[in-house]
């Protein structure tokens, strides 16, 4: 009797083994502090999957003191690609060797490709994510003028989200002053006019007139019992009010802006667009960006998150 015998591979252990992790299977990462909570593995495992693609992503805390190690430790284990997230966006930059337009009009890195010949690009893909945010949830900014709060790491994707929308303009408030003028300073044009704003100006009520979108870039909101920084007394019916906060799913900004009647949407469009550009950015295809959406949500609600 052979040791050796013959027996039919199932349908199910030829796709197990095609999901099987090997030596040639590609490594995907997100970099940040903390981590532990990112939606983005869920998302990006269930873009490669779709894709037939032999490769994982994982998320992998690192301490900002361990930032310049973790690149080194990227660039050196030939690892695919990397996101980088909160704190880490602008600390990584030195340790790349260019940044794609984009990152380096915001001085913010969320993207790391590796080039063909090993090069580390930094890119930012956040202002992409925000403006397919926009366009999924019908927001036309073309000509119209915003209103933005917040002027951390997130704010100049936005910013630059309404710049290449074609919106004619944005006033910025942020708690520290000095932010908001270097952002206003950064982005200010004749064709993009920004302009930073005192809480109390006295203009506040015409500002409120005059604006067709307002957008909370800050990450008040995050916890329960947050007073948003908007004034939602003025919001009225005809404004369009965007958290780029997803958890909570809606925020209080969001919860009283929609019983104002305003069209209001939340940062998850954003995440999941910023997150399919990053993919294309990588594999150089068209990400499948149904699946991440469906994928994502199905983590926040296993996560207890929705
Ligand atoms: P940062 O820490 O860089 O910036 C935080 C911003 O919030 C600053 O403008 C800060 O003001 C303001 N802020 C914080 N606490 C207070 C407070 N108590 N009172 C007044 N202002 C306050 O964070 P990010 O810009 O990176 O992120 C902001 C939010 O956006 C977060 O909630 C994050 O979850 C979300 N986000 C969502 C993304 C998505 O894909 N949907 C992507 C990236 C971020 P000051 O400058 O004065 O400190």
């Amino acid at each position: 009797m052979s040791l050796y015998k013959e027996k039919a591979v199932s349908a199910e252990e030829k796709s197990g083994r095609e999901k099987m992790i090997t030596g040639k299977t590609k490594i995907y990462s997100v970099i940040g502090f903390p981590v532990e909570h990112s939606a983005s593995p869920a998302l990006h495992n269930a873009a490669l999957e779709a894709l037939g693609l032999d490769a994982r992503y994982v998320a992998l805390t690192v301490k900002p003191e361990d930032v310049a190690d973790a690149v080194r430790g990227f660039r050196a284990m030939g690892m695919g690609g990397l996101n980088v997230t909160v704190p880490h966006k602008r600390a990584v930059i030195p340790f790349l060797d260019s940044l794609g337009e984009e990152a380096a009009k915001m001085g913010s890195v969320n993207t790391v490709v590796r080039a063909e010949d090993g090069r580390l690009v930094g890119h930012n893909t956040d202002a992409a994510g925000f403006l397919g945010a926009l366009a999924h949830h019908g927001a036309d900014v073309a000509g119209k003028r915003a209103l933005v709060y917040g002027a951390g790491g997130a704010a100049p994707a936005v910013l630059r989200a309404l710049q290449l929308g074609g919106a004619a303009g944005a006033h910025v408030f942020n708690r520290t002053r000095e932010k908001a003028d270097a952002l206003a300073d950064l982005f200010n044009c004749e064709s993009f006019q920004v302009k930073a704003e005192d809480f109390s100006s006295p203009e506040i009520d015409t500002l409120y007139g005059n604006a067709d979108i307002i957008i909370n870039a800050t990450s008040i909101g995050l916890r329960e019992g947050d007073t948003p920084p908007v004034e939602v007394g003025k919001i009225t019916s005809r404004h369009t009010v965007a958290d780029i906060i997803y958890n909570p799913w809606e925020t209080a900004l969001l919860r009283e802006a929609r019983q104002k009647g305003a069209a209001v949407f939340n940062g998850y469009e954003m995440l999941v667009r910023q997150a399919a550009e990053a993919f294309t950015l990588w594999t150089g295809k068209e990400a499948p960006v149904g699946v991440m959406r469906e994928a994502g949500l199905d983590f926040l609600r296993k996560t207890g998150k929705l």
